[in-house]
């Protein structure tokens, strides 16, 4: 039987009117659960009234986090649109616009003029700029539709609800479907996990187009109806005054390692107290162990998690107390889920081998958008999707994620691992963010080549960066060359883009 999609905000609206729903950090608006409702159902009126959207139909915003994006986003819930989003170079959000198809652009006024231009090359017909509660377009089809709700459409646990393109930190972005029964899932999977609830005030500053700033947690968040702190976009300085400050009440927040890594270098860091918050997740890309040391040092109750867009975040987590045992582990599958590791031969394969993760349960995608192809490789024996990671499991169930399949390179013979060769280099006292890529070598097939960024004010040499290497490694993994830079290529998520790193 399929299972409809209830609307939370009216639920919420109903019941706590008067309940903080959502905090836009950046224009200091604050809306409770009644405006928020009241909004998002002129705002759906408006979308169907105005621009005729439809169940089916997609509707894509290019903006930095905001309320107003919470608000198209929940309206998709209400009408049954897709909500496809996202931020990316011009001509990807062009691919992506021709692939998506979508029948209207929002887009916020800092952003017109590459919106305007897409909305013309891709043929979308129409769109909707937004600025912050200013005078807009976006707050005039709110203002001047009627708020009483339009009959909801017939929408399941199966219907997608959005379509979000993978990061595109490797290849061309690919749109994973995201169902109303995916998200569900997820948000049991953050309150069985993360201990996130009705009280759970949350802090949003990975993009909403990535799983990594809607799935986890402001979706959640409106599920169980708890409050949203959203910030334009990731700021170290004002997401390390949010988190220690207790007053906000925060509760949860989601980093990848690199947002964490900045936070950490901040003068007020030393002085931050972060006891009182529930659950930080990390995810995204490997954190080094250094890195969690640091954090559950601080008392952050810091959270390792595996996942990805196809799987709407969490796949694995490590719980709490398992963080100084475990160091370095993503954790044990979360509830609904089966994991399994795979090897190149397509064996099943024990604790202690490295082989692909491979995922199956209810916050797996139904599939990629218009990609026969890639959904055809993607799955395999009855519904395992291949995830392109290597990982391994240990005994006890916890899994460990090696690197990407794609990532690894040869060296002599020798499969490396960059993950473990950066998880030295941050032992470094020094180094403040590093990268490793295999390069061609005519002797040994390829050799690794490390980008350092060193600390404020540090000083270091390639061959001191070596010399430890070599005292924690074996020969082969020693990276051959060793670049000091500024700064690492960083995608809009956050993650570490190693495919633009030079290669000679
Ligand atoms: P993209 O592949 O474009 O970055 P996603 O943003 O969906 O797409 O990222 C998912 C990937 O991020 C995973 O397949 C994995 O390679 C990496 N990842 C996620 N969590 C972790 C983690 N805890 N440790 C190491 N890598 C991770």
């Amino acid at each position: 039987m399929s299972i409809p999609v209830y609307d939370w905000i009216r639920f919420h609206a109903e019941g706590q009117p008067g309940k903080l729903a959502a905090v836009d950090v950046e224009s200091g608006r604050r809306l409770t659960y009644a405006q928020f409702n009241d909004r998002v159902t002129r705002l759906a009126r408006g979308l169907s009234e105005k621009f005729g959207i439809a169940k089916g139909d997609r509707v894509a915003v290019l903006a930095p986090n905001s309320t107003d994006q919470m608000e198209v986003q929940f309206a998709a819930q209400k009408l049954g649109f897709i909500y496809l989003d996202w931020r990316l170079a011009v001509p990807e959000l062009e691919y992506i616009s021709r692939d998506g198809t979508p029948a209207l652009l929002v887009f916020h006024a800092s952003m017109r003029d590459p919106a305007l231009q897409i909305a013309e090359r891709a043929g979308i017909p129409a769109t909707l700029e937004m600025t912050d509660g200013g005078e807009s377009a976006y707050e005039q089809l709110i203002a001047r539709s009627q708020p009483e709700q339009l009959p909801s459409p017939s929408l399941t646990h199966d219907d997608p609800w959005s379509i979000i393109y993978t990061s595109g930190t490797t290849g061309r972005p690919k749109g994973a479907l995201l169902t109303h029964g995916q998200m569900f899932y997820n948000d049991l999977h953050c309150a069985l996990h993360m201990a996130l609830s009705p009280p759970s005030v949350s802090l949003t500053f990975l993009p909403m187009f990535h799983v990594g700033g809607l799935c986890v947690y402001l979706a959640p968040t409106v599920h169980f109806g708890g409050t949203n702190y959203v910030m334009r976009g990731f700021d170290a300085a004002v997401a390390l005054r949010l988190l220690a400050d207790q007053s906000t009440g925060i509760t949860h927040g989601f980093a990848v390692p690199t947002n964490l890594i900045m936070i950490e270098q901040l003068p007020g860091f030393a002085e931050a107290d972060f006891s009182h918050l529930v659950s930080v997740g990390i995810g995204g890309a490997a954190p080094s162990p250094t890195l969690l040391a640091t954090y559950n040092k601080k008392g952050m109750n810091l959270q390792h998690a595996w996942g990805m867009t196809e799987t709407a975040t969490l796949g694995t987590v490590l719980s709490p107390d398992k963080a100084t045992e475990k160091i370095g582990a993503a954790g044990r599958p979360v509830l609904h889920t089966q994991i399994r590791i795979v090897d190149t031969g397509g064996n099943v394969c024990g604790p202690g081998a490295v082989g692909e993760l491979q995922i199956k349960g209810p916050t797996v995608t139904p599939g990629y958008w218009n990609k026969p192809d890639a959904n055809a490789a993607s799955f395999v024996d009855g519904g395992w999707f291949r995830t392109g990671d290597a990982a391994v499991c240990d005994a006890d169930g916890y899994y460990t994620i090696v690197d990407r399949w794609k990532d690894m390179y040869i060296s002599g013979g020798e499969n490396v691992y960059p993950a473990e060769i950066e998880n030295v280099l941050y032992q470094i006292n020094t180094v403040a963010e590093c990268a490793v890529i295999g390069i061609p070598h005519d002797k040994w097939g390829e050799v690794g080549r490390a980008f350092i960024v060193l600390k404020a004010g540090a000083e270091t040499t390639a061959e001191a960066v070596q010399a430890h290497c070599r005292s924690q490694l074996a020969r082969y993994k020693v990276p051959t060359e060793v670049r000091f830079i500024v700064e690492l290529p960083h995608n809009a998520t956050g993650k570490v883009t190693k495919h633009a790193l030079p290669k000679t």
